[in-house]
């Protein structure tokens, strides 16, 4: 497969692993490398020695390209800035501030700079930054998301209505139908997160990749929106926001109850009852582990074969 992306990339398939805090370390990152994706380093949950430990292990366990994802929220971004620059990570996504900070920077270093948006207007800006592409990440997706509520369904064709670089899409994919389905909209490639939480490679904790197995549709809600919108399993953690909404809290309430390293104690130390569980709708369709090179080629080969009946689907209206 030859598009846009895999020649911006340098990768076989136009997929990417989205680099999610406390699940993608670099034994993810390099499994869905080393099967022709583009796997990311999530940064946004390690100390500056630890993410400098896991570009040093992911360039030993792949000789393809990998990228590390960038959140630009996280306190000490010009350490990991400089150990991105220092191993000469050849991709970068950023995500949750303004493209504008570090694109020219990281372009200068010799970094193909990608940016994480969740509307056509960010998109822009974006673009205007002068990014490689975009990923346009809609109301589906785990973890920290958009306010405006926009679904993939309609971000996609907005953000193609309005940039000319490439577009990824994300938030709500897991397959290979839904694949075909978002390029069909526009999109050049896409960005899977929550599939690959339920893999050995992934360093979530195995209770929570065990939840992740057992969710159905319903399962996840978008709340805290007064603070960073985050798309969380509805556990006991969740329950006890609701009930502070119920008893209609202040946003110092709402901060104070979240308190700091909710997202280590549920997904990385496995606290299903005190801690934050980030994942996307999509896990409701997700039943089985699988190693990382298996959720490729599985996605893949579904994407060629929804392709097909597609181009069957043709000759219907002749
Ligand atoms: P790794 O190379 O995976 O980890 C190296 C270092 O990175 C460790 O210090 C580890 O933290 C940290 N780390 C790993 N993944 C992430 C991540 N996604 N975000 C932030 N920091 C991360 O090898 P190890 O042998 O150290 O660990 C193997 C795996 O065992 C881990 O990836 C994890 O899945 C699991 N583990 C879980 C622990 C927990 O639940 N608290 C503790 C230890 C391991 P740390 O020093 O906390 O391990
Ligand atoms: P909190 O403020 O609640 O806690 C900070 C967590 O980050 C702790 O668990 C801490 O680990 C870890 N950490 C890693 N490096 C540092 C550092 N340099 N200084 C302080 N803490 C560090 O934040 P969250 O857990 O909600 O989120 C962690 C980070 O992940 C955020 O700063 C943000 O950048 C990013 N994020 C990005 C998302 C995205 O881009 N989609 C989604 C969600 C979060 P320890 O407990 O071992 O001290």
């Amino acid at each position: 497969m030859k598009n846009k992306i895999t020649e911006l990339f340098q990768i076989k398939y136009p997929l990417i692993q989205a680099g999610m805090i406390w699940c993608s370390g670099w034994e993810l990152a390099s499994a869905v490398s080393n099967a022709g994706g583009l796997g990311i380093i999530g940064s946004g949950s390690m100390y500056p020695e630890i993410l400098d430990e896991h570009i040093r292990k992911c360039k030993e366990a792949t000789q393809k390209p990998f990228a590390v994802n960038l959140p630009m929220l996280y306190p000490n971004i010009e350490d990991h800035i400089q150990t991105i620059i220092k191993h000469q990570v050849p991709i970068v996504f950023t995500s949750a501030g303004n493209p504008k900070t570090y694109t020219a920077r990281l372009k200068e270093a010799g970094i193909t700079v990608v940016h994480v948006v969740s509307s056509a207007k960010f998109a822009l800006k974006a673009q205007e930054a002068g990014v490689d592409a975009v990923v346009a990440e809609g109301f589906e997706a785990g973890g920290h998301n958009g306010r405006d509520e926009t679904t993939t369904m309609c971000l996609i064709p907005l953000v193609k209505s309005v940039v000319s670089i490439p577009l990824i899409a994300a938030g709500g994919i897991g397959t290979g139908r839904g694949m075909l389905a978002a390029m069909t909209l526009g999109a050049d490639a896409v960005q899977i997160g929550s599939r690959f939480i339920a893999s050995p490679e992934s360093s979530a904790h195995q209770n929570f990749k065990n939840e992740v197995l057992k969710a159905q549709e319903g399962d996840t809600m978008l709340t805290l929106k007064e603070l960073t919108p985050v798309r969380l399993m509805k556990n006991p953690f969740f329950e006890k926001v609701t009930e502070a909404y119920e008893r209609c809290a202040t946003d110092e309430e709402l901060q104070e109850l979240l308190g700091r390293g909710r997202a280590k104690r549920g997904m990385f130390e496995g606290d299903l009852v005190e801690g934050e569980l980030e994942v996307g709708q999509i896990s409701g369709l997700i039943k089985e582990m699988k190693p990382a090179a298996e959720i490729v080629s599985e996605i893949i080969n579904e994407f060629k074969v929804a392709l097909n009946e597609r181009s069957d689907a043709k000759y219907a209206f002749e």
